[in-house]
């Protein structure tokens, strides 16, 4: 008989990780709030192993972009683009460093000087002596990714129940997870993936276990749309910047945009602003709307997935770069949770590290 699994969450996590049980062969119920998620449409949808990380989290963002390969082989309606980054938002000997340093770990990533940069991107008017090119980096287009995981799990018999507001887990005294509550009644459960993003430690607290979720807040402005002009990713320093499947702009000062203040429509404004002076032509640039995300980050900043330590039936995945992740995550936790194999790349992100 196959294994009968709740899902909690219908952002990019939860859906990956519905999607994968589910074409492995599970019994899936995929139960949230909003399906598409909440921070999830909020992204700035960045796909990368880029700087500032360690080894272990290099490969398993590695790993995760390769995923994203295997999944548009699965979902072919994914919105994918993998038409590569420029970045040099940072100092000159820093930038220098990231480059050897990431160049040794295997990312396909090598200097590029202003010519080149300007016949890449040729729309734009700021242009650096010379920038690093990645051209394995990517786009997810993030609610739209989530929503077709969830349709085509439904195709394949997942069930979902959306608009249902989980208010707490429980578990027997034996410890092992017996139902959830909703604003719907007390369901019965076999097991749960909880993966509601930053509602996931309050979730969890319910039985008593703590998740250190923090959730930084941040702003990203959207340009009506315009015809093609940005062709990948443009990280320059304190504006990250891309054009939508839809030809709006999307920008942040960085990719997990930044703080708004107690004045976001002053520092949307400020941020557009930005955007106009770095592009030609920018003066006929209009700003459609900006979005305040509030990015489920654990912690230490790393992902927290696998099975909760003390509670049978429960499997916790959060995590900022979700969109990075998704198909990864959503991979190792079905292997995880259907044939108990523990993935290697996953053991530096157990929640147990936080004891
Ligand atoms: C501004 C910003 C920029 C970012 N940039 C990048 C980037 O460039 N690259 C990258 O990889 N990542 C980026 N991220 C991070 C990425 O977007 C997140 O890691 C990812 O979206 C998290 O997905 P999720 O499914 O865990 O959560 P969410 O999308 O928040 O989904 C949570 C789900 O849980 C459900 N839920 C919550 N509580 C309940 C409840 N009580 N009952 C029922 N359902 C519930 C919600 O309805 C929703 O369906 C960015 C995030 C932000 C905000």
């Amino acid at each position: 008989m196959s294994r009968s699994i709740t899902v909690i969450g219908g952002g990019i996590i939860g859906a990956s990780i519905a999607w994968h049980l589910t074409a492995a062969g599970a019994k899936v119920r995929l139960v949230c709030e909003t399906p598409g998620g909440i921070a999830t449409p909020n992204s700035f949808a960045w796909i990368n192993a880029s700087w500032g990380n360690p080894h272990d989290y290099f490969k398993l963002r590695m790993r995760a972009i390769a995923e994203w390969s295997r999944l548009k082989g699965e979902v072919p309606e994914l919105p994918l683009s993998f038409k590569g980054g420029i970045c040099w938002d940072m100092p000159e000997s820093d930038l220098l460093a990231y480059a050897e340093n990431h160049a040794a770990w295997g990312y396909d990533i090598k200097r590029i000087e202003a010519a080149e940069i300007s016949a890449r991107e040729p729309a734009l008017a700021v242009v650096p002596d010379f920038a690093l090119h990645v051209p394995a980096e990517g786009v997810a287009e993030p609610r739209m990714t989530a929503d077709l995981l969830i349709a085509d799990a439904r195709r394949r018999g997942m069930e979902l129940d959306d608009n249902v507001r989980v208010t707490g887990l429980r578990k027997d005294e034996a410890g092992r997870i017996i139902s959830i509550t909703t604003d719907h009644g007390e369901w019965p459960v076999e097991e749960v993936v909880l993966a509601a993003g930053a509602a996931t430690a309050a979730l969890a607290a319910t039985i008593g276990i703590d998740v250190p979720v923090e959730t930084p807040p941040g702003l990203l402005v959207h340009s009506r749309p315009v015809a093609p002009m940005i062709n990948g990713l443009v990280i320059a320093p304190e504006l990250h910047l891309r054009q939508t499947a839809e030809g709006r702009l999307v920008a942040g000062t960085d990719f997990g945009g930044m703080d708004p203040g107690t004045d976001p429509d002053g520092a949307a404004a400020e941020l557009f602003a930005k955007v106009k002076a770095f592009v030609k032509n920018g003066e006929s640039l209009e700003m459609e709307f900006h979005t305040i995300g509030y990015r489920p980050t654990p912690e230490d900043g790393f992902p927290i997935i696998g099975r909760a330590d003390g509670v049978e039936g429960l499997y916790l995945a959060v995590t900022h770069s979700g969109i990075t992740l998704a198909p990864a995550i959503g991979l190792f936790a079905a292997r995880e949770i259907l044939d108990g194999e523990k993935e290697a790349l996953l053991a530096p992100y157990r929640l147990s590290r936080f004891e």
